[in-house]
């Protein structure tokens, strides 16, 4: 299994001549928290249910706890945990109920269901509301419910499919805090979808990028920026304050460009919002900030400017939908 709990290669899945999922390659480590990003039509939910032996592929191969879903779809299901984008439960019973209901099925038996149940409840902050009918439940916390469900089998990976849809902004964040939570205690592998960028980017260790079926970008926030503005310039913005010098009617960036200019590796100062953006071709954050304060101007701060996953989803995702469709 060399370490991957989840490893696709090639995976291809074809409804007619619709291509659904076009050789995906992927890799997930043990313990790790995976995003699957990707607009809605991507391939997101054709993948998982790929991954849970519900569907089986066209071409290419998967193995999940190094099992073939294909083959194997009980053994999988054993180890894997789904929370589907429709958690279904009994909405004229309690959570604590509906739990105990799965707990049985799970062939728990009742003095173990019972300390199973409670413990979970209360890990997935349902305490107060175990009691309550689940028709009478917010989106959020049938999915966290869900959650604790999925958990009742004590499963090495967890796939949720866009677990965060129709819940309120306070409700995602704390939704995924605490899957990353439960996952870094029980060492539980974690792979989910989802639409919403800024989501991703505050939970995972890594994350792909799926655009009409296949996956254009693979890695952390870090390495995904580095590809994407290889070549590009290096850009440090500076805050400067200029009391004190004489301008002599020049423009303040032109001032800059002017003290800077014989640096090695400078290309240019472009005006920003209430600061200063200096292009350069390598990090040259330490000769700009002594040259800026040397030619007696104060520097309020220096940064490299870092681009957030917004920026890069965007970029890729034009970039997925300009290379051509699939047939
Ligand atoms: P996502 O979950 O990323 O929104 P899906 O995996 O649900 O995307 O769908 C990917 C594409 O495959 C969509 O264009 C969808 O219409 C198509 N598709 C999904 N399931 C079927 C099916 N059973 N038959 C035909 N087309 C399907
Ligand atoms: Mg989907």
């Amino acid at each position: 299994m060399n370490g991957n709990i989840i490893e696709l290669v090639d995976l291809t899945k074809k409804y007619g001549d619709f291509t659904a999922v076009d050789s995906l390659n992927l890799a997930v480590k043990k313990g790790e928290v995976f995003g699957l990003l990707g607009p809605n039509g991507a391939g997101k939910s054709t993948t998982i249910l790929m991954l849970l032996g519900l569907t089986e592929p066209t071409s290419g191969s998967v193995r999940v706890c190094g099992i073939d879903p294909v083959t194997n779809p009980i053994e999988v299901k054993k180890r894997v945990g789904y929370l589907p984008e429709d958690v279904g439960f009994y909405f004229n019973l309690t959570g604590w109920e509906n739990l105990m209901f799965t707990a049985r099925l799970n062939s728990l038996s009742g003095k173990e269901a019972v300390a199973k149940v409670n413990s979970l409840i209360e890990r997935v902050g349902l305490r107060d509301a175990a009691e309550k009918k689940t028709g009478q439940y917010s989106r959020g916390m049938i999915q966290r419910l869900g959650l604790a469900e999925v958990l009742l089998k004590s499963p090495e990976v967890i796939i949720l499919d866009e677990p965060t849809l129709g819940i309120d902004p306070t409700g995602v964040v704390e939704l995924l805090q605490l899957i990353v939570r439960l996952s870094r205690e029980d060492g539980i592998t974690v792979l989910f979808s989802s639409h919403y960028l800024h989501q991703v980017q505050q939970v995972c260790d890594r994350v792909g990028i799926f655009v009409d079926g296949r996956l254009i970008a693979e890695g952390n926030l870090k390495q995904l920026s580095g590809k994407l503005y290889e070549g590009a310039p290096y850009i440090i913005e500076a805050g400067v304050n200029f009391d004190g010098i004489d301008l002599k009617n020049t423009r303040p960036e032109e001032w800059l460009q002017e003290k800077l200019r014989g640096i090695e590796g400078f290309i240019a100062v472009k005006p920003g919002a209430d600061s200063y953006n200096i292009e350069c071709q390598t990090d040259l954050s330490a000769v700009i900030s002594k040259t800026i304060v040397m030619a007696g101007a104060g520097l309020n701060y220096l940064n490299k400017k870092e681009y957030g996953l917004d920026e890069i989803y965007n970029r890729y995702f034009e970039g997925g939908r300009s290379n051509g469709r699939r047939h």
